[in-house]
C-alpha cells in the first residue's frame, strides 16, 4: 500500500489499460471505415443506449445542451411559453430554454436532496407554463410519479435533464423513461464519458425520435429535402465507437460509486460537514457527485487542497442570479433554499478510478477537520 498523496477529483490517467487498448482499436477501425459522420457506429450506439435506458429509442447529438434543445423544440416549447426548472444547475438547462425562445421559471429546492422541490414548481405554473424541466442533479431520482402526476394536471411535457443520471433508477426504471423525452451528456467528466462531447436524447415517442433524426440534420428527413429550420449537431462515429466499448462497464462503474458513496456515509463523521439525503434503495442513485454541505466552505475546501486532495462546486452561483440578462421568473416565495445551498455546497472525489487507500484517506483528512 503506498501512501496517498495526492487525490483528483477523477484521475483519468488510472483508466483501465485494457479499456484504453479497446478504445484505441474502436477509433483506429473508424478511421479506416471511410464512414464518419451517421454511420453503423452512431446507429448501434443508438440502439444500445435505448436499450439500456429502456426506451423506444435514443438519437446521438452534438451535445447535452442539444438534446435539451431538441427535447424542447420537440414538446412545442417557444417563444411566449414557460419552462419550469431548477436555478442549481449547470447553465446548460437554462440556455436550452433561452434557445428556443422560452422564459425559465425558476423554483426553489429541496435542502436535503439539492433537487428541484415539487411542492415550489407548483407555485411557479401560470397559464403560460408549456413544459417542466426536471434535473436528475447529482444522480439522484425521486418521487417520479408526483412529478407525471404534477405534469398531467397542467398538462405540460415532462423533460428530464439526465445529464448526471446515467444509470439512476427509480422504482427499477432508468432515469429517462419517465418523461416525455430525455437528455443525455457524454462529456468526458459524467458517468458515461466520450473522449470530447457527445449528447443522445431518448424517448417512447417514435414521432419525437424521427423529429429529432430530422433537426440535428439541417432539419432534412431525406438528404436535399428540408421541411423545418433544424441544426447541425450529430453524434460522430468516432464518439458513438469509444461510448460503445465504454457502455458494458457502466454498470459496474456506477457500483463502484455507489459503494463510494455508502462508505462517505457510514465513516465521514464531522460535526461541521453535513451529508445530503441518502438514498431509500442502494441502486437508486448514481452519484454522479457526492456533495456536502460547510459553512466555511471556501476555509474546507483550501484545508483538502493543502491535503492535496481536488474538490469542486456544484454550482456556486445558481443559474437565477448569472450576471447574463434574459427574461426569467422565480417562484414568488424566493429561492432562499438555493442560495443557500450553492453557497455551502462542495464536491469531494467519487469517481470508479478513485482506489480504497485514496478513499480512506479522503475519509480521515475530513474527519479530521477543525473549523478555525
Ligand atoms: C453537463 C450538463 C449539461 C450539459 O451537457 P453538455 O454535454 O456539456 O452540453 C446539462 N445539464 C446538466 C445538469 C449537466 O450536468
Amino acid at each position: 500500500m503506498n501512501p496517498v498523496e495526492s487525490v483528483k477529483f477523477i484521475d483519468f490517467s488510472a483508466e483501465d489499460e485494457n479499456l484504453l487498448l479497446k478504445i484505441e482499436d474502436a477509433v483506429k477501425d473508424v478511421v479506416r471505415s471511410g464512414t464518419h459522420i451517421l454511420g453503423e457506429h452512431v446507429k448501434s450506439f443508438e440502439g444500445n443506449w435505448a436499450k439500456y435506458v429502456g426506451v423506444v429509442g435514443a438519437v446521438g447529438v452534438g451535445n447535452g445542451l442539444d438534446a435539451l434543445e431538441i427535447c424542447l423544440r420537440n414538446a412545442n416549447v417557444g417563444p411566449g411559453d414557460e419552462v419550469i426548472t431548477t436555478p442549481l444547475t449547470a447553465f446548460a438547462t437554462t440556455l436550452a430554454i433561452l434557445r428556443v425562445g422560452a422564459t425559465p421559471v425558476y423554483a426553489d429546492i429541496d435542502p436535503d436532496t439539492g433537487i428541484m422541490c415539487l411542492v415550489s414548481a407548483r407555485r411557479c405554473i401560470s397559464n403560460r407554463a408549456r413544459a417542466i424541466l426536471l434535473v436528475h442533479l447529482y444522480g439522484f431520482i425521486d418521487i417520479m410519479e408526483d412529478w407525471q402526476a404534477l405534469c398531467a394536471e397542467y398538462n405540460l411535457a415532462l423533460i428530464e435533464d439526465c445529464a448526471q443520471a446515467h444509470g439512476a433508477k427509480y422504482r427499477d426504471k432508468m432515469a429517462g423513461s419517465f418523461g416525455a423525452s430525455a437528455a443525455f451528456s457524454f462529456y468526458p467528466t459524467k458517468n458515461l464519458g466520450a473522449i470530447g462531447d457527445g449528447g443522445c436524447l431518448v424517448s417512447n415517442d417514435l414521432d419525437i425520435i424521427q423529429n429529432a433524426m430530422t433537426l440535428r440534420n439541417y432539419g432534412q428527413k431525406k438528404t436535399y429535402e428540408v421541411d423545418q429550420y433544424g441544426m447541425n449537431s450529430r453524434l460522430d462515429e468516432l464518439q458513438a465507437a469509444i461510448l460503445n466499448v465504454k457502455l458494458p462497464f457502466l454498470d459496474e462503474n456506477i457500483n463502484r460509486r455507489r459503494k463510494n458513496a455508502q462508505n462517505y456515509f457510514s465513516e465521514i463523521k464531522n460535526r461541521h460537514v453535513s451529508l445530503l439525503r441518502q438514498a431509500d434503495n442502494a441502486d437508486q442513485h448514481a452519484y454522479h457527485l457526492f456533495v456536502v454541505k460547510v459553512q466555511d466552505r471556501k476555509g474546507f475546501s483550501e484545508y483538502l487542497k493543502k491535503n492535496g486532495i481536488d474538490s469542486l462546486i456544484h454550482y456556486p452561483v445558481i443559474n437565477s442570479k448569472q450576471k447574463l440578462n434574459y427574461q426569467k421568473k422565480l417562484d414568488p416565495y424566493g429561492l432562499d433554499h438555493a442560495e443557500d445551498f450553492s453557497n455551502k455546497c462542495l464536491s469531494i472525489p467519487i469517481s470508479h478510478l478513485m482506489t480504497e487507500d485514496q478513499q480512506q484517506y479522503v475519509i480521515q483528512v475530513i474527519n479530521r477537520y477543525e473549523r478555525i
